[in-house]
């Protein structure tokens, strides 16, 4: 009896710390959201409840979770990084997601920016061409839930031909210029948010939208500095 009470009592302990570490992090993310994301303008509800949600400390490896929400991109190996929170809110608002969206990602990386799309959207593709990183993120991702993301390793220059055509592009790496694969893998009324410029510089990240004939318009919305977007045969 004592004995069944003392077990008891170590699964409560159990329980209610690990509640408690996942309250502290709920709260972290909401410091980050309201400091980090709203004060700069991003207004998007759902972009703002998706960041609230994703719990981007698991997107991250053990020696960088106590800095995940911190205003900063992080390392996640390879030489590649996760974006600064920011930057992720600014893209995911950028690119007006709604629910019956099929979106492309080109640069899955840590697997984040992916989760918080999936939130919003109906079906998120993302492609990564380191594949030990693809791999990583596609097992967070099934970890989590998040069975509405397919990833798959590969050069996403080319796009995603079998999925195509795309309501939302979000490219994640810098391209040097801009592809034309996923710009014709673009629906009409469907927008690409990209970073665009010299390598290891600032880059404009670019928002380009295609009207229903076909004809593809863009603006350049801030100055960003991305890892390059590299080809299959660098
Ligand atoms: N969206 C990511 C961050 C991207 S970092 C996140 O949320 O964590 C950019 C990623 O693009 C890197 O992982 C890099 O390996 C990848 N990448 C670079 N060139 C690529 C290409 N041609 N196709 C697909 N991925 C590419």
């Amino acid at each position: 009896m004592i004995r069944r009470a003392l077990m008891l009592a170590v699964f409560c302990a159990h329980d209610v710390g690990a509640a408690a570490g996942d309250l502290d992090r709920a709260a972290e993310r909401a410091e980050m959201v309201a400091r980090q994301i709203q004060d700069r303008g991003v207004q998007n509800e759902q972009v703002l409840s998706a960041l609230r949600k994703v719990p981007r400390h698991e997107f991250v490896p053990d020696s960088e979770k106590r800095y995940a929400y911190r205003d900063t991109p992080l390392p996640i190996g390879e030489g590649q990084t996760i974006s600064q929170p920011y930057i992720v809110a600014l893209m995911t608002e950028l690119a007006r997601p709604g629910p019956s969206d099929r979106v492309l990602e080109v640069g899955t990386g840590s697997g984040y920016q992916a989760a918080v799309l999936a939130e919003i959207v109906d079906h998120v593709y993302t492609i990564e061409i380191e594949p030990t990183l693809a791999e990583q993120a596609a097992e967070v991702l099934r970890r989590l839930g998040y069975d509405n993301v397919t990833v798959r390793a590969g050069d996403g220059y080319v796009g995603w031909e079998e999925h195509a055509p795309f309501d939302i592009i979000v490219v994640t790496a810098a391209p040097d210029h801009i592809p034309q694969p996923l710009l014709d893998q673009l629906k009409p009324g469907g927008r690409m948010v990209a970073p665009v410029g010299p390598v290891h510089s600032t880059q404009e990240l670019r928002v380009f939208e295609k009207d229903a004939t076909g004809k593809v318009i863009s603006k350049t919305a801030a100055p960003v500095r991305f890892v390059p977007l590299r080809r299959r045969h660098d």
